[in-house]
């Protein structure tokens, strides 16, 4: 399986809790980005062709930042010269990640034209008073105006985001998102709980105890809210924040979940091959000249250790609802996971919150709530 993430570091505007790297006002740059990406592509598509001859592209996950923030001509360009340089399995899943605001009817015909086969729109929210304090450019009507674009114009396969956790959100209105998400029967929701992140406008604020998120007691209450419209729905629940109906599961995503291979570009774009680890530069600018003048943009590098991969892949594989297969496990590194954490694993089975199957480890529906804590005692 060849997995492949791009990253189009560019936004309309900044939300007030986003952390991913993207700036704004960057329209000058999107020329000159979409052809430094295509030729960090050229070269990775050489090297992956030298080591991987016969391994075309799974999958495809362009992300952001905002994607359809370019002319539509520039993002099916990337998107032709990804498939033109790497080959393509003939059942390729293309992700493409979109706002409300960006996209019309016209503009994801486009996209599918290019081959693009999953939508995943951030909409975050349909409350126009939550979207207000988030930060969002879009209101809920575009947002439904976007959903209707997308489904008019062929997709079968979209995504929506929604965030729960938000500043001022109750269960009551959390209960509304999702009930209005879900009358346009996605087949796929992604629910983020919001996490303050630092260098951010909410992280100032929070530490001002001026950011007045929900207790903890609402966050449970919408936890059961989910579960219970996402079942209602048909869509279950197989990781941490992602809920499916069946065949679509993101699989660019589950491939990460997994802890395998991936390739990667762009700006602040990670990937990682046969236990390299690497990260891109940020900064646009500097990335379009480092491409030029052949300098790599490569800032960051780590060779993982065996026994680090080895955690990795547990942590990684815990996020999914099916858990992690003992038996991969134990092909991939030799190691059997219950032997290897002892003690630790036994007080969390003994507290009912991980268990084991008969080719599984994963977290019980009890532990779930307590997924983070869980992890970092296995970390
Ligand atoms: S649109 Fe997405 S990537 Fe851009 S600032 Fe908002 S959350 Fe971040």
């Amino acid at each position: 399986m060849t997995a492949l993430y791009l990253h189009i570091p560019f936004c309309l505007g900044k939300c007030r809790y986003c952390s991913f790297q993207s700036i704004a006002a960057g329209e000058k740059l999107y020329g000159p980005y979409v052809a430094a990406l295509t030729l960090e592509l050229t070269r990775l598509a050489e090297i992956h062709a030298a080591i991987n001859r016969s391994s075309k592209l799974s999958t495809l996950f362009v992300g952001g930042g905002t994607p359809t923030c370019l002319p539509v001509e520039l993002l099916q360009g990337v998107i032709h010269s990804s498939l033109a340089f790497f080959g393509a399995e003939p059942d390729v899943e293309i992700s493409v990640e979109a706002n409300p605001g960006t996209v019309d009817v016209a503009y994801l015909e486009a996209l599918l034209e290019a081959g693009v086969n999953r939508l995943s729109l951030g909409v975050q929210s349909f409350d126009d008073r939550e979207l207000g304090r988030i930060g969002r450019l879009h209101d809920a009507q575009e947002a439904c105006s976007a959903i209707k674009a997308a489904v008019s114009a062929g997709f079968r396969n979209i995504n929506l985001d929604l965030m729960y956790g938000l500043p001022g959100q109750t269960p009551f209105s959390w209960r509304y998102s999702l009930e209005k998400g879900l009358m346009f029967h996605p087949a796929h929701l992604s629910l983020y709980q919001l996490t303050v992140e630092v260098d951010t406008p909410f992280f100032a604020l929070a530490a001002n105890n001026t950011l007045c998120l929900p207790e903890e007691e609402a966050i449970l209450e919408m936890d059961e809210i989910t579960t219970q419209l996402c079942s209602t729905a048909g869509l279950h629940q197989y990781e941490t924040s992602n809920y499916a109906g069946y065949g679509h599961q993101c699989r660019h995503n589950i491939n990460y979940w997994l802890n395998n291979d991936y390739l990667a570009a762009g700006t602040s774009a990670v990937s990682c091959q046969h236990g390299v680890r690497e990260r891109r530069i940020a900064d646009p600018a500097e990335y379009i000249r480092r491409i030029h003048v052949q300098q790599s943009v490569i800032i960051e590098t780590e060779q993982l250790s065996l026994e680090r991969s080895f955690r990795e892949t547990v942590i990684m594989g815990l996020r999914m609802v099916q858990g992690v297969s003992r038996r991969t496990l134990y092909e991939r590194y030799a190691i059997d996971v219950q032997e290897y954490y002892g003690s630790t694993v036994e007080k969390l089975v003994n507290f009912g919150f991980i268990e084991f199957t008969a080719t599984h480890l994963r977290i019980t529906a009890k532990g779930r709530p307590l997924a983070n804590q869980i992890m970092a005692e296995l970390v």
